[in-house]
């Protein structure tokens, strides 16, 4: 396919900023460019049909099933890209003044802020939120910093920090970026071993940070003990709860203990994931950890005004400019508030329904390690084609041809082959159902045509790649 560039033919222009008037007239001459500008001239049709047809090579769940395991790519409803497009908010800039009096348009904005954490800590049953962080890990990375503060100001000598084998892979990257060693803990059937916990925990041990569901899809259901255990040691519970959709509506974090928690509202909370953002990673705090926040924090006045209050003499300080994307948090707001209560549980319901149904359907034809009521996912295992020289990402580039997007491959990476799905709530019965007879035909052509799945994909508009020089030497231009 031609670039834009390869389409420009001189003279072509669409239209010109001011029509008939001089450059000099609408711009200053010491700012206006003295060489050619370079860019390409063309239609507005030609435009428009250029990146159209550009926009359907995209793979988007605007199109197609895109099951990927531990991203929860679900379809988002365009009522939160309404509310975010509102220019009431995307004309506000964030350093104008914020009271009414003062002649700020902001009100509004800071009341969002407001509310969002005040929902978020309903639902989690946290006693606070900071709504800065950019994304799920940058969420972690606070959360240290925050169980760091906590310790420096009791006067905790802590060097350690738990993770099991089964979390995020991003909980120990986190941890370590904040200067802890990362004590990993082997998990048993799937889940955290009150007993692997107990050889390694100590008084050096400033936390854990657990992933639930872990990255097998499996509830932890030694959450009370371990709660109880670590508090022992004056050791802090973090909770990595960027899939939300397994939980939400059904249990309270804050409930259970957990004294830290983010969210990824861009998994959970309508705002499209994948593309590399923006994203969103609130973190919730119980009450001893409030004061340790990051300025800027959302206040009311007495008045019923909001402000940003920097007033927070023992805070971790900025962790971004302002206070993070808003325009995540405001569809998070407008999810939050249309679904309501009821309709957050039922989303919950229909992504552990989705993932169980799919797992029970699968599980006849492929091996399911921990084959037993899942969450939102489940990770099944490509061992036995394997064997048989078909591996976990030969089937996922077979899927392909299908009109599928891949599930996430050698992820988790304590389940050889591994093949992680993740359905989500909002896709339909007869969608699973073409997924699961996709791969099903792939099994069996495992055994009578290994060739064609070794071949795949041959229907898109790139085949296989060789992975490294697609990143290393790109050619952004090849005609295809
Ligand atoms: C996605 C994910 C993260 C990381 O979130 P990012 O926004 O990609 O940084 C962390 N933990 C879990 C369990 C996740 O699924």
């Amino acid at each position: 396919m031609k670039t834009i560039f390869d389409k420009s033919v001189a003279g072509r222009e669409g239209c010109w900023p001011c029509e008939g008037m001089a450059e000099e007239a609408y711009i200053p001459s010491e700012l206006l460019r003295s060489g050619e500008i370079g860019l390409p001239s063309a239609s507005e049709l030609d435009v428009v049909r250029h990146f159209t047809k550009l926009s359907q090579r995209n793979f988007g769940v605007d199109g197609n099933f895109y099951p990927l395991g531990s991203c929860t790519m679900k379809y988002n409803p365009k009522f939160t890209e309404n509310a975010a497009a509102l220019p009431g908010f995307t004309r506000l800039h964030p350093v104008l003044p914020q009271l009414q009096g003062a002649g700020g348009l902001c009100q509004g904005a800071l009341e969002v802020m407001y509310e969002t954490e005040s929902l978020l800590s309903e639902l989690t049953g946290m006693s606070a939120y900071t709504l800065h962080p950019m994304a799920g890990a940058h969420g972690e990375l606070t959360g240290v910093m925050l169980m760091a503060a906590y310790h420096k100001d009791k006067g905790n000598k802590k060097t350690k920090i738990i993770v099991p084998d089964s979390a995020h892979g991003t909980n120990p990257a986190s941890a370590a970026i904040a200067g802890y060693e990362v004590i990993s803990i082997e998990s048993r059937d799937g889940i955290v071993d009150p007993k692997a916990l107990a050889e390694v925990l100590d008084d050096q041990v400033a936390g854990m940070m657990m992933t639930c569901p872990n990255t097998l899809g499996l509830f932890e259901k030694h959450l009370p003990e371990i709660v109880r255990m670590l508090r022992e040691v004056d050791a802090l519970l973090y909770y990595d709860g960027a899939n939300l959709n397994a939980i939400m509506g059904k249990m309270r974090v804050g409930d259970v203990g957990f004294d830290i928690v983010h969210l990824n509202l861009h998994k959970t909370f309508a705002t499209p994931h994948g593309g590399g953002g923006p994203g969103s990673g609130p973190v919730g705090v119980s009450e001893k950890l409030v004061p340790y926040l990051p300025i800027s924090r959302v206040a009311k006045q007495e008045d019923g005004q909001f402000f940003l209050d920097y007033n927070y003499p023992k805070s971790i300080g900025y962790i971004s400019p302002f206070y993070g994307n808003f325009g995540v948090v405001l569809r998070a707001y407008a999810y939050i508030l249309r679904l309501g209560g009821p309709g957050l549980a039922r989303a919950t319901e229909n992504a552990v329904l989705a993932a169980n149904y799919m797992r029970k359907r699968l599980a006849d034809h492929f091996e399911v390690p921990y084959n037993r009521i899942c969450m939102h996912e489940f990770v099944a295992s490509a061992s036995a084609q394997a064997e048989k020289g078909i591996r976990a990402l030969d089937i996922a580039k077979a899927l392909l041809d299908k009109g599928h997007h891949a599930p996430t491959v050698y992820f988790p990476l304590i389940v050889p082959e591994s093949i992680m799905i993740e359905p989500t709530e909002t896709e339909n019965k007869e969608t699973l159902d073409a997924f699961i007879d996709d791969l099903i035909d792939i099994v069996t052509m495992v055994d009578t045509n290994p060739d064609a799945i070794h071949a795949a994909p041959v229907t898109l508009p790139v085949t296989r790649l060789d992975e490294t020089k697609a990143a290393r030497s790109m050619e952004l231009t090849d005609d295809l």
